[in-house]
């Protein structure tokens, strides 16, 4: 057999020369492909790329009829090439013909070949487009062969990436690698951002693909494995997280990975083709990265996830980068592209110039996607594979409302767009100029409007909302942002900052409710069948008191000297609330006795998020100062519906006959008891939402920052009277074929309310 002159690494070091050749991008294909046929001792070698159509074009060929370059089009299932690319991996053929696949086009010549070896054109996983080598012998190309044209593949990938081929492509048919693309994921957080790609971490520009001294790159190698490794060790050891929020099981799982002999090896294979050490780890991430995208099992592309994941780390650690973005250079108008990030990690960024975000991973429940809630970014989840087809400085659309993503979009899209904000920006300029305005129905009726909040960013929207206050100050998120427990220190310093922005106006403080969904990475999870009815809130605090104490300390003494409104999440039963309020005393009398400076007034109230307490309310407004209602969990434990899982979420409806009537009756013994009620959960945060509650009687609320607008305009035009009488029969006997909520919509559309 014969063998390859020179091997792959003359073959490299010739590529590299001829990519510094000041010469065309077709030349330098034509260069090219003569070296390679000639190093691999082929008759013939070509390169086809992926366009924007899907179809595969013959950009350069040694060997075949050259008349046939950019003119020969495979479509993307065509014949062995389009087998390569849809598949992602090589095909290596003594006999072609006998492939099923096999199709020949007849102004190519090609027939008079046998064998066939077709790589892939790979870059972050994406087929670019295809690397093929043809003897006219039945020859079986070696496995070694096979690696070293994969390894040209990847100086292809770079060049097709670059742009240079946009040059010579037809209008219309240019290369894949820089198309606009319309992706569609989870809506985390509405709004819409126009702007470009930052990668939150960046891609590795490797320079230097090719080793001049290869024990030396293996050496390389080996060291940066060693130094991933011991990183790893360290961080699992300390029992902290890294990079703000990573939980321990990933950190488990990346380790196991960094010891597996296969993936090690497998980078020393592709350093022994004659790439420098981060060539070769590109090398193998792509090719994860690709089996990633195809993988169904779940599992496996969890795994292939770590592996990546692990990639770009060892990356980092050979060309001696930090493994962080560049925080404080951010453009304007940056658009964050992660595979995932902790809520910490997007706090860092300058808040000025954030526009918007795109997730691969992170439900609507993350806790990134609470952060971007409270920094008021667009954000969409569960893009796949974002950040191997955004390079940084793209162009980019996120539509927060939607879950659509806009990669390098087309001139039309970008003007529907500007529209788009230009049209919510003249919205937000009316809510604005009703900042001011006191929140009173047509017909009179006070309705006192607050916000929820929950971090030191969600601060300035009390000044630009001209909110009442802050009806739900979620102290948990403080917990769920950070990379380790708070200390009390820590803590009263955010609750005193809190107060201090609000002023003279009310905040009422939440204790923590972590468990359930809302878990804290540093603290060991105990694992429970049914997380949301399980150890959490009030419960945890109750049963280990330590961190429910000292979390009363720091309110009572941040309010040192004003008025503090406390309540607690998810009581059950009144002896839960006693025992709670008796927490509170207890610490009152502690800070007495050490002449502390206690709060002018404390008002101990709880939320009313557990169904069972519709049946104990007046033994319960007996007890509290307040109640405040959280709509989310009480209507998913009302219909057994989990509030996360989008498959129920349709199934049931909170604006209902069932829930509008206990929420009534909440409100009417309220009022009866002469005892403050509010809401505080999503449910009147939307507009048609607020019209039910103000329709069964209800005059305050805790809103999103962002619904006060909409919420307040509405209010203002309402008849609160006139909605009461609407609903007063409708939630009596719902009998009529519409639906409450189809009624409110046409009440409100009879009104001219904008709900
Ligand atoms: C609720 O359950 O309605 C509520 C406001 O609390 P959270 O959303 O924080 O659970
Ligand atoms: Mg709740």
């Amino acid at each position: 057999m014969r063998g390859a002159l020179g091997g792959p690494r003359v073959l490299l070091r010739r590529l590299r020369e001829v990519m510094a050749e000041q010469v065309s991008a077709q030349e330098r294909l034509d260069k090219i492909v003569v070296l390679i046929a000639a190093n691999m001792v082929a008759e013939v070698c070509s390169v086809y790329v992926l366009r924007v159509d899907g179809t595969l074009e013959l950009y350069a060929t040694e060997g075949l009829n050259k008349a046939a370059v950019h003119q020969t089009v495979l479509r993307s299932d065509e014949g062995l090439v389009g087998l390569v690319a849809s598949e992602a991996n090589p095909i290596n053929l003594s006999e072609a013909q006998n492939h099923p696949a096999f199709s020949y086009r007849v102004e190519t010549g090609e027939e008079i070949y046998h064998s066939f070896l077709g790589v892939p054109v790979l870059r972050a996983g994406n087929t670019l487009g295809v690397l093929v080598v043809q003897n006219r012998a039945r020859r079986t190309y070696t496995e070694e062969e096979e690696e070293a044209l994969q390894t040209t593949a990847m100086v292809l990938a770079e060049m097709i990436a670059s742009g240079e081929l946009s040059a010579i492509a037809k209008p219309g048919a240019e290369p894949a690698a820089r198309r606009p693309l319309h992706l569609t994921g989870m809506a985390l957080n509405e709004g819409v951002a126009l702007g470009h790609v930052v990668l939150h971490e960046p891609r590795v520009v490797i320079t230097n693909f090719i080793a001049d001294d290869l024990p030396k790159e293996l050496k390389r190698l080996e060291a940066a494995v060693e130094t991933m490794r011991s990183d790893l060790d360290v961080l699992l050891e300390r029992g902290e997280v890294a990079d703000g929020g990573e939980h321990r099981d990933v950190l488990e799982a990346y380790r196991m990975f960094a010891y597996d002999r296969g993936w090690v090896h497998r980078l020393e294979e592709a350093v022994a083709t004659g790439l420098t050490a981060e060539a070769a780890v590109e090398r193998v991430q792509s090719d994860t990265r690709a089996r990633m995208l195809r993988a169904t099992d779940p599992y496996l592309r969890e795994r292939l996830h770590d592996l990546d994941e692990l990639a770009n780390r060892l990356m980092h650690h050979l060309l001696g980068q930090d493994y962080a973005p560049a925080r404080d250079r951010l453009p304007e108008n940056a658009v964050l592209v992660a595979r995932s990030m902790g809520p910490a990690a997007l706090l860092e960024y300058d808040r000025k110039r954030l526009r918007g975000l795109v997730l691969e991973e992170g439900g609507p429940n993350s806790h990134v996607a609470i952060v971007a809630r409270a920094l008021g970014i667009a954000a969409v989840g569960e893009i796949t594979n974002a950040t191997g087809v955004a390079d940084p400085g793209d162009a980019i659309i996120v539509d927060g409302a939607t879950g659509d993503v806009h990669m390098r979009p087309s001139p039309d899209m970008e003007a529907a767009y500007v529209e788009r904000v230009r049209l919510r920006a003249r919205r937000q300029l009316q809510y604005l100029a009703l900042r001011d305005k006191a929140c009173v129905t047509r017909d009179g009726e006070k309705i006192e409007l607050m916000i929820n909040a929950g971090l030191a960013v969600d601060l300035p929207h009390i000044e630009e909302t001209g909110a009442a206050g802050i009806g739900l100050f979620r102290t948990e998120l403080q917990f769920m942002v950070a990379a380790t427990f708070p200390r009390t220190a820590e803590q009263f310093s955010l609750y005193r900052a809190v107060l201090d922005a609000a002023g003279d106006k009310p905040v009422t403080f939440r204790t923590l409710d972590i468990g359930g969904d809302k878990v804290l990475p540093y603290m060991r999870n105990v694992e429970e069948e049914n997380p949301a009815l399980g150890w959490r809130a009030i419960r945890l605090g109750l049963d280990r008191p330590g961190l429910l104490r000292s979390q009363i300390r720091a309110l009572l003494r941040a309010a040192g000297g004003r008025d503090l409104k406390v309540m607690f999440p998810m009581v059950a039963t009144v002896e839960e609330f006693d025992e709670a309020k008796s927490l509170v005393e207890r610490e009152l009398t502690h800070l007495r006795r050490h002449s502390h400076k206690l709060p002018e007034q404390v008002e101990i109230g709880t939320m009313l998020e557990v169904p069972s307490l519709l049946y104990q309310l007046d033994e319960l407004l007996d007890r509290v100062d307040f109640l405040s209602v959280g709509s989310n969990d009480l209507v998913q434990f009302f219909y057994a519906a989990d509030r996360g899982n989008s498959r129920v979420a349709d199934r049931f409806d909170a604006i209902s006959a069932p829930v509008l009537r206990a929420l009534k009756v909440v409100a009417d013994k309220g009022r009866a008891h002469a005892k403050p009620v509010t809401l505080c959960g999503e449910l009147a945060s939307k507009p048609i939402g607020a019209l039910a509650l103000v329709a069964i009687g209800y005059r305050s609320f805790s809103l999103s920052p962002s619904a006060v607008g909409p919420v307040k305009a509405m209010l203002l035009d309402l008849n609160a009277g006139k909605a009461a009488a609407l609903m007063q029969p409708l939630i009596d006997s719902p009998s009529g074929s519409l639906p409450i909520r189809e009624r409110l919509k046409a009440f409100a559309a009879e009104q001219g309310l904008q709900i």
